[in-house]
């Protein structure tokens, strides 16, 4: 079965979760791979939908277990992504979707590079960024400007990824979002294009 992982990475408040709820219902089957973190919850946020959290500890045990695909540092938090359930939802031909930040994105291309497609997601200039973050009202001010801060350096790394929405409007992004994830179902891994190979000439 075909399957294959949709990497989305921009700044925090960039619009990644927004955009993926607005394209949910026209992507069809996928598996968004919640992470795991040990950053505090932000209200609303519920345990087992939009993150696992966990303590430090409990991380560094998954890390020595060899739980994750992929683990980074972000602002000061770990940050995981679970082998497991991305695994068997690959198995199942699903496609699966990460958001992950571009330390995550450069290690599962090292692991799993020809069935990645990546897409970066950004306002349209930093000035926005904050707006957002400040208008979210998530987050305290000392956490929106390190998100600011590391938001510069994550900008540059822009030129390693497929594709770039830059998130206006949502209504635009959200239509940029579903085409990419479509054409993310048509990448041919190269087991299968070995298999397809053999077959065709058989
Ligand atoms: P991320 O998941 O990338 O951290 P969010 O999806 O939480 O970002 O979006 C950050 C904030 O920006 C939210 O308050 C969201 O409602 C708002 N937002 C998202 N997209 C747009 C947009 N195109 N225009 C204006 N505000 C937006
Ligand atoms: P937030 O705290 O705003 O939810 O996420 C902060 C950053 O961590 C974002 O850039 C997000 O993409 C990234 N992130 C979330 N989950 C993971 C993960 O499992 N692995 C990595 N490497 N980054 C992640």
């Amino acid at each position: 079965m075909s399957s294959a992982i949709l990497v989305l990475s921009g700044p925090s408040g960039a619009g990644k979760s927004t955009i993926i709820e607005a394209a949910s219902s026209e992507i069809g089957d996928y598996y968004f791979s919640v992470s795991t973190t040990t950053r505090e919850s932000r209200d609303g946020e519920v345990d087992g939908v939009d993150y696992y959290f966990v303590t430090k500890e409990e991380f560094e045990e998954g890390i020595k277990r060899g739980d994750f695909l992929e683990y980074a540092k972000v602002h000061d938090n770990y940050y995981g992504t679970s082998l497991k359930p991305v695994k068997e939802a690959l198995n199942n031909g699903k496609l699966v979707i990460f958001d992950i930040d571009i330390q995550g994105h450069r290690l599962v291309r090292e692991a799993m590079g020809d069935i990645v497609v990546s897409v970066f997601i950004t306002p349209p200039s930093l000035k926005e960024l904050e707006r957002r973050l400040t208008s979210r009202a998530t987050d305290d001010i000392e956490i929106i400007k390190r998100r600011i801060e590391n938001a510069k350096d994550e900008i540059k790394a822009i030129g390693e990824y497929d594709y770039v929405i830059i998130n206006d409007s949502i209504d635009l992004a959200k239509e940029r979002f579903v085409t990419i994830a479509k054409a993310a179902r048509l990448k041919w891994s190269r087991e299968e294009l070995d298999i397809f190979i053999k077959e065709w000439i058989d």
